[in-house]
C-alpha cells in the first residue's frame, strides 16, 4: 500500500533489517505497513532526518555503522549479523572492477547479486 508523499514516515524492521520510506513499504499483517520482502512488521519514525540523527549518533560509537545503514537502506536481512556479513562481502567484491561494474551496473544486476550474496551468506 503507498501512502500519500506527504507521509513522512521513516520504516524499519521489527524483525528484519529492512527500512526506508513508508512510501516503500507494503500493506502486512492486520493492514499495517509491512516489509516489501518478508511482510515483517515495522517500525516507525516521524522523519527520515530523525531516522539519521539516530545513526549518526550510533555511529559515534560505533564507526562505519552509518555507511552500513546507507547500504542496507532496502534491503531485508533475516537479522544485523547477516547484514554484516552481507556489508562486508560487498565490500570486499566492490574492490574487483568487474564485480563493481556488474554491482552497480543497474537494478537488475545489483537484485540478482544481492540475492546470491543473501543466500551465501545465510547459510
Ligand atoms: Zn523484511
Amino acid at each position: 500500500m503507498n501512502q500519500p508523499e506527504t507521509d513522512t514516515r521513516n520504516v524499519h524492521g521489527a524483525r528484519c533489517t529492512w527500512w526506508d520510506a513508508i512510501s516503500e513499504s507494503k500493506t502486512g499483517a492486520h493492514g499495517l505497513p509491512g516489509c516489501p520482502h518478508c511482510g515483517g512488521v515495522l517500525y516507525e519514525v516521524a522523519t527520515e532526518a530523525q531516522w539519521w540523527e539516530a545513526i549518526d549518533r550510533h555511529d559515534k560509537h560505533e564507526p562505519g555503522y552509518r555507511a552500513l545503514m546507507e547500504w542496507a537502506r532496502g534491503n531485508c536481512y533475516p537479522n544485523f549479523d547477516t547484514l554484516k556479513r552481507a556489508y562486508a562481502l560487498y565490500k570486499k567484491l566492490e574492490k574487483d572492477p568487474d564485480i563493481k561494474e556488474l554491482l552497480n551496473g543497474g537494478v537488475e544486476g545489483a537484485e540478482e547479486i544481492a540475492f546470491r550474496m543473501k543466500k551465501m551468506t545465510s547459510r
